[in-house]
């Protein structure tokens, strides 16, 4: 997978997927990172990238043409025809489903935007998807394509040690993960639940099971009644 990401501050991304697992991913050839800095392509003699908005207003708005010409050179080194990912607080919330659906890919353009956001006739021409990592507002789109490149990471075959490791995480299997306990057997006078240590692993993945459903009824009712939801339309199948 590439993810060609465009922004003005390509040092962010760069270090930040330049750490522990994505890194190592990288070095075994399975992820790469192709940071484009936005500002090498402003036809601006002073370099400059953005600009007051129409109408008025605070704050200054990205240009649509060095977007534009940065997308341009993107598609230039490539023969795919990869999807736009606009990094927004107005797009839809990123999800787990979002995660896997982007790991089937072979090329990803991560849009990080800056100060007011971006012209919106470039958004319109070049973007395919516009993706939320929360409701706030964050200063730029940079740690948002971080998220992004972290999550879809994971679900790439090889990026975990232990391709099972992700089988039980929270959200594959629309349930919250029960809780993990690991040495010693006793901490603080809090000891591991007995059933981990009867090394019965029909019970182990009973009891787990049954602490993922209780886990997300209390933390997160509106997965769990997605979760019935769901098995009861599996069930009528
Ligand atoms: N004026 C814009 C608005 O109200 O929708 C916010 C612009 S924000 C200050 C600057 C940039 O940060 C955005 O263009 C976007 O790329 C990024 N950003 C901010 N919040 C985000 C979020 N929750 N998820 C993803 N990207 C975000």
């Amino acid at each position: 997978m590439i993810f060609h990401v465009m922004t003005l501050f390509p040092e962010m991304i760069l270090q930040g997927a330049g750490q522990s697992i994505l890194k190592r991913a990288m070095e075994k050839g399975l992820i790469s990172v192709d940071a484009v800095n936005i500002r090498d392509y402003t036809d601006n003699k002073h370099g400059r990238v953005d600009d007051y908005t129409y109408g008025g207003g605070a704050g200054m708005l990205m240009q649509a043409q060095p977007v534009y010409d940065t997308y341009r050179a993107i598609r230039e080194k490539t023969d795919k025809d990869p999807k736009v990912i606009y990094l927004s607080p107005q797009g839809r919330l990123f999800s787990h489903k979002d995660a896997q659906k982007f790991a089937l890919e072979d090329e990803l353009i991560l849009l990080c935007g800056h100060y007011e956001g971006i012209d919106e006739r470039v958004i319109e021409e070049i973007v395919t998807d516009e993706v939320s990592i929360g409701d706030y507002v964050l200063t730029g789109g940079e740690l948002a394509a971080l998220v992004v490149i972290d999550a879809v990471s994971r679900m790439i075959p090889g990026v975990l040690g232990n391709d099972d490791s992700a089988k039980g995480d929270s959200f594959q299997n629309g349930l919250l993960e029960y809780p993990q306990y690991s040495r010693p057997e006793v901490w603080r006078g809090k000891r591991v639940p007995e059933i981990l240590l009867s090394g019965d692993h029909a019970k182990v993945d009973e009891w787990r099971l049954e602490q993922s459903r209780l886990r997300t009824m209390q933390r997160r009712p509106d997965l769990y009644q997605k979760y019935l939801d769901d098995e009861d339309a599996c069930n009528r199948q």
